[in-house]
């Protein structure tokens, strides 16, 4: 079987490294928030950029904790897609905000900005903008949206570890950036973690107060705040795992690269890449009509293609009764119907990567 992705390369590809860090830790005796994770935030802060990072439970807590960070809450409405990864919209309902679902552009499969004045309210106070796939949303018009009605720009960066636009990482051109380090994203630990980073020290000091119990000191809450840390080992892991995120990105760069050229003549929709954006491939989704049979067809030949995302949020059992918005999310149903993620791991072999290309290409031969 040909994996969609598996995280078993990555920490075979680097055992030693990562047996050692984990075992740094076991022999310190210090388990929560200690000097892997403050190093690690260090490092991660200075890879992309932002003056603060701060180390979360996971990428659905980066989200919650970013936006009760900026005051969001009960009787609040914040604006996102419909076509991304459930925990963007569960993160905004933890908040008890609303959250207000737009369409997604059907070339880039980010949020339409055409579809944001539509959605405003009195009540609305940010925007999560969800980087999909491994490439930017349109930051230019979603900023300046952000800018003009004195909002919050949150950035969802789960899927765009290492991606920039215009020269600059993803994951600083927001309040509040999110990223989270389960174990198949761009940078992944061996378990749940996350991340959130701000160039606003007010934020900054915030965000560190809500991760743990609202504490400045030990056993002083100065604020409500709760659990949502990264642990030492992942921290540690992580450490490893950045130092390899560019090689790993460049990896999956290349593997899109044969995939494009090898598909250019087929009827089938390959990913656009934004002007401007350089794209880190977390998936490599094509589109189809034929989709579901084409899933059907590579699975016969051993070939795990996943589809991102086969229910949109607004029509999932969860969600239907508040958030469904009757013809208002056309691009976002299309795409649930059609999109499908081909395998694409840094460490995908190049004779299986071939098998996919075949079984693609034999696919359209005998349709
Ligand atoms: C993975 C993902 C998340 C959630 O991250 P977890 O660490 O699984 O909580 C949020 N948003 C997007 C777009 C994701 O892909």
């Amino acid at each position: 079987m040909i994996p969609c992705s598996t995280p078993l390369a990555q920490y075979l590809s680097h055992k030693p490294e990562i047996d050692l860090a984990v075992a740094r830790v076991l022999d310190s005796g210090w388990y929560i928030l200690g000097e892997e994770t403050r190093a690690f935030e260090a490092e991660f802060a200075q890879y992309i950029k932002c003056r603060f990072a701060t180390g979360v439970g996971s990428g659905t807590e980066a989200i919650h904790v970013a936006l009760k960070a900026c005051g969001i809450g009960a009787g609040d409405e914040v604006i996102t897609v419909s076509h991304t990864a459930v925990a963007t919209v569960a993160a905004i309902e933890l908040t008890g905000a609303v959250p207000v679902l737009v369409d997604v552009d059907p070339v880039t499969c980010t949020l339409d900005p055409r579809a944001l004045d539509e959605a405003l309210s009195s009540r609305t106070r940010a925007v999560v903008a969800v980087h999909l796939y491994g490439q930017a949303a349109d930051l230019e018009a979603i900023s300046a949206f952000t800018r003009k009605h004195g909002l919050r720009l949150i950035e969802d960066c789960a899927q765009c570890h290492g991606a920039e636009f215009e020269g600059r990482k993803l994951g600083s051109f927001g309040d509040i950036s999110c990223f989270s380090f389960y174990p198949t994203k761009n940078l992944g630990c061996l378990g749940d973690g996350g991340m959130v980073a701000t160039n606003d020290a007010d934020l900054a000091s915030q965000l560190k107060l809500l991760r743990e119990y609202g504490w400045a000191e030990r056993y002083v809450s100065h604020i409500p705040g709760w659990n949502s840390r990264l642990d030492e080992i992942q921290a540690a892991v992580l450490r490893v795992k950045l130092r390899h995120l560019d090689e790993s990105n460049q990896a999956r760069g290349r593997l899109a690269e044969a995939y494009d050229s090898s598909f250019a003549e087929l009827p089938l929709g390959l990913p656009a890449r934004r002007a401007g954006a350089s794209h880190v491939f977390h998936l490599y989704v094509v589109t189809s009509d034929q989709r579901d049979e084409l899933q059907q067809w590579l699975k016969e030949r051993g070939i795990g293609a996943l589809i991102h995302y086969p229910v949109p949020i607004h029509l999932q059992p969860a969600y239907v009764d508040r958030l469904s918005r009757p013809g208002k999310l056309q691009v976002t149903e299309k795409l649930a119907r059609t999109v499908l993620s081909l395998p694409m791991y840094p460490e995908l072999p190049s004779a299986d990567q071939d098998k996919v290309i075949e079984a693609v290409r034999d696919f359209f031969k005998a349709h």
